[in-house]
């Protein structure tokens, strides 16, 4: 079965609206199977957004993935690398759908309330990352 790593992000945890995106994710008809409250490390964070390391926002996305507690899952299903990142919605939420995550709930580029993994590629890289005791 396909697994994809996402973050509800330091702003998701402040706005307190974690139970409202797991439930999103819930009604679609996926599967939560591990759930970890944590305050990511510099390091954990600078690996994890490891393709962005030369971008001009990388600074400041460590510092907002680092400034509180995230809630890391894996989600698995049929296809759920691309149907989470389907529902979690475009980057910038100004381009995402209104019935999307981001479309629905966030305002800013840079604090957007999610993370989803891009490939299954990825999402095994990620959950590594994020639970080292569940790598394959
Ligand atoms: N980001 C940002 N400014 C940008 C592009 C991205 O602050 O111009 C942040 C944003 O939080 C985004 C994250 O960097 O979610 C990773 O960017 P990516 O392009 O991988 O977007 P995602 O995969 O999260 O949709
Ligand atoms: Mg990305």
């Amino acid at each position: 079965m396909e697994r994809t790593l996402v973050l509800l992000k330091p702003d998701a945890v402040e706005r307190r609206l974690i139970g409202r995106i797991l439930a999103i994710y819930e009604e679609k008809g996926l599967n939560i199977t591990a759930l970890r409250m944590l305050k990511p490390t510099r390091e954990i964070a600078e690996v994890h957004y490891q393709e962005h390391r030369d971008k001009p926002f990388f600074s400041e996305l460590v510092a907002f993935l680092t400034r509180g507690k995230v809630c890391a899952l894996i989600i698995e299903g049929e296809n759920v690398v691309k149907t989470v990142r389907k529902i979690n919605g475009a980057t910038d939420p100004a381009e995402a759908e209104a019935g999307t995550i981001r479309g629905r709930f966030a305002l800013s580029k840079g604090e957007n309330l999610v993370h989803a993994s891009d490939s299954v590629d990825s999402a095994e890289r990620e959950i590594a990352i994020w639970f080292p005791g569940l790598a394959d």
